[in-house]
This record gives C-alpha cells, sequence and structure tokens, in this order.
C-alpha cells in the first residue's frame, strides 16, 4: 500500500487500520498438537503413555488464552537418539527420548514429600512451559535483560504458580526433582566448561525454582526454609526476585493473554496425588536429563 502520498489526515486513518489490522492479527487459540508415531519400537510405550494421558490436549487448552500473531504447532517426536526439547521456526519439539527419561526418573513411592505422579507431570509440564516462552518471547519479540534461558524457566514457574495454591504446590515441587540428580550432594563438581552453557547449572536452576515459588507464597513454601532445602541467605531477598518476575510478566506477558479464556483454563486438573504412574524398570541417564535446551 502506498502511503506517502496520501494527504495527512487520511494517512492517520489508513496508519490507524493498519495498526488495528496488526493488533487483530493477534487471535487466541493458535495452538496446534501433533504426536508423531516414534520409528523406534522402544519408544513406543512413552508414546502411548503420553496419548493415553492427553498431555498435548491439556497443554493445548492451558496454552489457548495466548494471543499469537501465527499458529504455534507443539510436538512430541522420536528425534533418533537425542533426549531434548527446542522451539525453532513456530514449532515446539518435546523428543520421547527426553519424557522417557523423565519417566524413568520416578521414584516408586512418595520421596521428600513429593509424590511419584507429581514427579512425572512438573518436569513433563514445565519442559513444554519452558519451550513456550522461547516460543512468545519470539512471536511478541519480547524484550529480555539477562539470559533468555532464565527467563524461560521464570515463565514457566510463574505459570505455575498461577494455579490453586494445592496445585501450584505439586507443580512446583515436581519441577523442583527433575534437579534431583545434581542436588544430592552438598558439592556439585562440574566442567569449567559447564559454565560457559547458556543455561545456569541445574542446581542453580533448582535454587532458581524454589527462591521464586518462596517469593511468590513464603507460608505456602515456607518449608522450603524451613528444611534448609532454599538457604536464608537466598531466601531474604525472594520476594524482590518473585516481584520482579511477577512485573515481567504484567508488563510484557498479561497484554497478551484472553482473560475470558484464561478463566477458563486455570481450572484444577491434575490427576489426584495418590495415582500411581505405570512404573519403569530401568534407570535414567541423570546426564542427559539435564541436558535440554
Ligand atoms: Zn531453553
Amino acid at each position: 500500500m502506498r502511503i506517502a502520498a496520501c494527504l495527512p489526515f487520511l494517512c492517520c486513518l489508513m496508519l490507524a487500520d493498519l495498526v488495528s489490522a496488526g493488533a487483530q492479527e493477534m487471535q487466541p487459540k493458535q495452538i496446534d498438537i501433533q504426536y508423531v508415531e516414534p520409528k523406534n519400537e522402544k519408544l513406543q510405550p512413552v508414546y502411548e503413555q503420553i496419548r493415553k494421558a492427553h498431555a498435548l490436549e491439556m497443554m493445548q487448552s492451558l496454552l489457548q488464552p495466548l494471543r499469537l500473531p501465527r499458529r504455534l504447532l507443539i510436538k512430541t517426536e522420536d528425534c533418533d537418539g537425542i533426549s531434548n526439547a527446542w522451539y525453532e521456526d513456530d514449532v515446539i519439539t518435546v523428543c520421547y527420548e527426553y519424557l522417557d527419561d523423565l519417566w524413568k526418573n520416578v521414584p516408586s513411592a512418595p520421596t521428600g514429600g513429593i509424590a511419584p505422579i507429581d514427579a512425572l507431570i512438573g518436569p513433563t509440564i514445565d519442559v513444554f512451559l519452558h519451550e513456550v516462552a522461547h516460543a512468545v518471547f519470539d512471536y511478541w519479540n519480547t524484550p529480555i535483560f539477562g539470559r533468555e534461558e532464565d527467563a524461560a524457566d521464570q515463565f514457566s514457574v510463574y505459570f505455575m504458580l498461577q494455579f490453586d495454591k494445592g496445585e501450584a504446590r505439586r507443580l512446583i515441587l515436581g519441577n523442583a526433582w527433575q534437579y534431583q540428580g545434581d542436588i544430592r550432594s552438598p558439592v556439585v563438581v562440574q566442567s569449567l566448561r559447564k559454565f560457559s552453557d547458556v543455561h545456569g547449572t541445574p542446581s542453580q536452576r533448582y535454587f532458581n525454582v524454589l527462591c521464586i515459588a518462596y517469593g511468590a507464597d513464603p507460608v505456602l513454601f515456607g518449608d522450603f526454609v524451613e528444611s534448609g532445602k532454599l538457604p536464608k541467605d537466598r531466601a531474604e531477598g525472594c520476594e524482590f526476585e518473585y516481584q520482579q518476575v511477577a512485573n515481567a510478566w504484567t508488563q510484557l506477558i498479561e497484554p497478551h493473554i484472553d482473560q475470558d479464556l484464561k478463566r477458563e483454563s486455570f481450572v484444577v486438573w491434575l490427576p489426584p496425588v495418590e495415582k500411581q504412574p505405570v512404573r519403569r524398570t530401568d534407570k535414567p541417564d541423570l546426564r542427559r536429563l539435564l541436558r535440554r535446551n
């Protein structure tokens, strides 16, 4: 459209039309999902379980309030042995290998106050939300100070905290469980090279989850400090760390959320805490588990 030769008043009208047309293109219900059948038969069980649990349908319904300028596909796929997840060109890929590793990492009985079902669901939802964060930062051209990987983790934790208290606590405990392999010992040995990664170290990501949750609700998550899981030195500033995330969310994310759909989406939807996930006997490769994008 040529706008250089128009009258100033007409230009304003045409520009207003362009702006509103752009705004109208931001639509909710833009999430597509796909379970790609795995080529490797060893991944058939995780493929079947994830379908049976309607994991992608649940993520789709949770994410429908996001107003996006174009469609976003979320798929689960066989990644030829790579245990990872990523976002690229309007597509989120979560590998069956990665979901299988999460599944293998589930304890057989409640451990440290975490139910087996939550040790499965928390990290699973986190991996999807973390990748959704990368996607929406791209779609909305979201300005970010600091590492995008930290912002993506914060997006996921903040999202989990939007549920009612009982569900938020289960999701946060489950999320933190994925770092269990790395925090078992009080001393962590890492290669120097590991610190050059765009992600924080697993132990840092673990403390960040606890801190944001504690900062959001020091009563609901007070046991993190009482039990010594979250050191007092860090805990003192968590209220401000949470406020920083909440402020960024309010300014950068909330304007892109359809409020009517949001009210419908945030319902109680976790399975009962006593539900026992199907057991896997093989042990996970924890190094693989902590390597995702
Ligand atoms: Zn990432």
